[in-house]
């Protein structure tokens, strides 16, 4: 049973009241779960209050609201996130994709249109895609460009290929599950990757709502963080065409190290990029010309 009133304004401010005390941003979150399981907009609530919400939304809206005082992220109860304006689908197995990854789309996107281009293609391999996040943005934008995302959990990948699917992207997208390179073949022109990064020590200081939601899969870098930057920076070779480039995310106080790992393996880094806070967040290597 709920105490929820079924017009829509009203609704909206209870839900609103109910989350006030738990979460950072009560009114986004009580107006994406509302406007999610009423199948409503912002501009119909504002025009319309006193629209009726059947009440089957009602519970859904409901039960929505107390996982998300129970400390459940939103998206993971909505099911999706956008990322660079997509819509992607999640699951347990994948990594909620972080505006702050976006950088790492735009900081390679001129590369992946100048291959195009003059290619005629451009060849992505995606290492750990997760939900596709990366990927799927790049194949979004760039029509000639085709991707195949590697991931270490099977769920991921159905996920990812829900997502291209979904996106109308799955004839240029292919998942395969493979231990970092392990099962990969043939060159690419581009290498992408947000690895997990944390140290494991660090995981237990993470949010709850990371800590206790994201897959630990996809955030535990070892020991300090940096094992997949090594793997990476050890293998990549045999995957990049030569001329190609291979663009990372980092955690914000790795950029130092991070330039070490990919210098001694014949790497120089292109440029650094920062996040909408502020902090490095990606860089982009080119190949030491034999
Ligand atoms: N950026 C993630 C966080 O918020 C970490 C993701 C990763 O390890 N790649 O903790």
């Amino acid at each position: 049973m709920t105490d929820l009133p079924n017009a829509l304004g009203p609704l909206l401010r209870e839900a609103r009241a109910r989350l006030g005390s738990t979460v950072d941003d009560p009114a986004l979150d009580a107006r994406l779960i509302v406007e999610h399981f009423s199948g409503t907009t912002r501009t119909q609530a504002i025009a319309d209050p006193e629209r009726r919400v059947g009440a089957g939304a009602v519970a859904e809206i409901d039960a929505a609201l107390r996982r998300r005082a129970g400390g459940e992220p939103v998206h993971r109860i909505l099911g999706y996130r956008e990322f660079y304006g997509l819509r992607l689908s999640l699951s347990p197995e994948t990594l909620e994709p972080r505006p702050d990854t976006e950088t790492l789309v735009e900081a390679i996107l001129p590369f992946v249109k100048a291959v195009a281009t003059q290619e005629g293609e451009c060849r992505i391999l995606d290492l750990g895609t997760g939900t596709g996040a990366i990927a799927l943005a790049l194949l979004s934008v760039v029509p000639t460009a085709n991707a195949t995302g590697v991931d270490l959990s099977a769920g991921a990948l159905a996920t990812a290929a829900r997502n291209a699917g979904q996106l109308g992207l799955a004839g240029r997208f292919t998942g395969l599950q493979s231990d970092w390179f392990e099962k990969v073949s043939g060159r690419y022109h581009v290498i992408v990757a947000n690895p997990p990064y944390i140290s494991s020590e660090d995981i237990g200081n993470l949010q709850d709502e990371v800590r206790n939601f994201d897959p630990r899969l996809a955030l535990d870098g070892g020991a300090d963080g940096l094992n997949p930057y090594r793997t990476i920076a050890a293998e990549a070779a045999r995957f990049l065409e030569i001329e190609g480039r291979i663009a990372v995310e980092i955690g914000h106080t790795q950029r130092n190290e991070v330039c070490e790992i990919f210098t001694a393996a014949g790497y120089v880094p292109g440029s650094v990029f920062r996040d909408l806070g502020g902090n490095d967040r990606v860089i982009v290597f080119e190949r030491i010309k034999p």
